[in-house]
């Protein structure tokens, strides 16, 4: 896999560096100056660039087990709060859209962590960081009853979780501002790569709309 890694980059180099040779030129002698942040899951099925048409320059991504955005007031929020100040304060991104997506490891592990709980068993699985991690998202699954198993459950859990990051991101008191001052929108997206399908946060409600285009 590495030699073909190797391969793609040297593709990446004769074609398409040869293609956009200038703009990928000035980027790296004037810097970035994105206008998007994407938070999406580390997940190897989403892939930002590819989804939305993107090159070096256009997005600011940040990538983390089921897409997490910890509350600002958090042991664990080091990596995030400082990607988020950075684009927040520093390139003034325009838009920042949590991308949540169907059939996320992340997600299941948390509900995993829940079950567990609730049942007092030991997880089959014990893990040094993954649990820890994804209970940050704890909160947003109170209201799911796990007893009464249906298809809906996943996908409402993994909507719960990215509503919880996008509400999270308000925490942060800076971006809070921004948001305020209209300077800055913020997004909550979810992806079906099975059907294709890019669902978005109503505006107002957290009820779930595809996305029209
Ligand atoms: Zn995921």
């Amino acid at each position: 896999m590495v030699k073909e890694l190797v391969s793609g980059f040297k593709d990446f180099r004769d074609s398409y560096f040869e293609k956009r040779s200038q703009v990928l030129q000035q980027l790296a002698e004037k810097g970035q100056s994105p206008q998007t942040m994407v938070i999406c899951c580390s997940d190897s099925r989403v892939e930002p660039s590819i989804l939305f048409g993107t090159g070096p320059g256009d997005l600011f991504v940040v990538r983390n087990v089921a897409n997490l955005v910890p509350p600002f007031i958090s042991e664990n929020n080091a990596s995030m709060g400082s990607a988020l100040e950075y684009a927040v304060k520093i390139l003034r991104v325009k838009d920042i859209i949590v991308l949540g997506h169907a059939h996320c490891g992340g997600v299941a592990a948390l509900c995993e962590s829940i079950n567990n709980d609730k049942t007092g068993q030991d997880t089959d699985n014990p893990t040094d960081f993954i649990e820890n991690w994804v209970d940050i998202a704890k909160p947003a699954l109170l209201k799911i009853d796990f007893n009464h198993k249906n298809e809906d459950i996943e996908v409402n859990s993994e909507r719960a979780v990215l509503l919880y990051s996008y509400n999270n991101l308000l925490t942060y008191p800076w971006l809070n501002d921004a948001v305020n001052k209209n300077s800055l929108e913020i997004h909550a997206w979810w992806l079906d790569f099975k059907s294709v399908m890019l669902w978005e946060k109503a505006k107002g409600s957290n009820s779930f709309i595809p996305i029209e285009f």
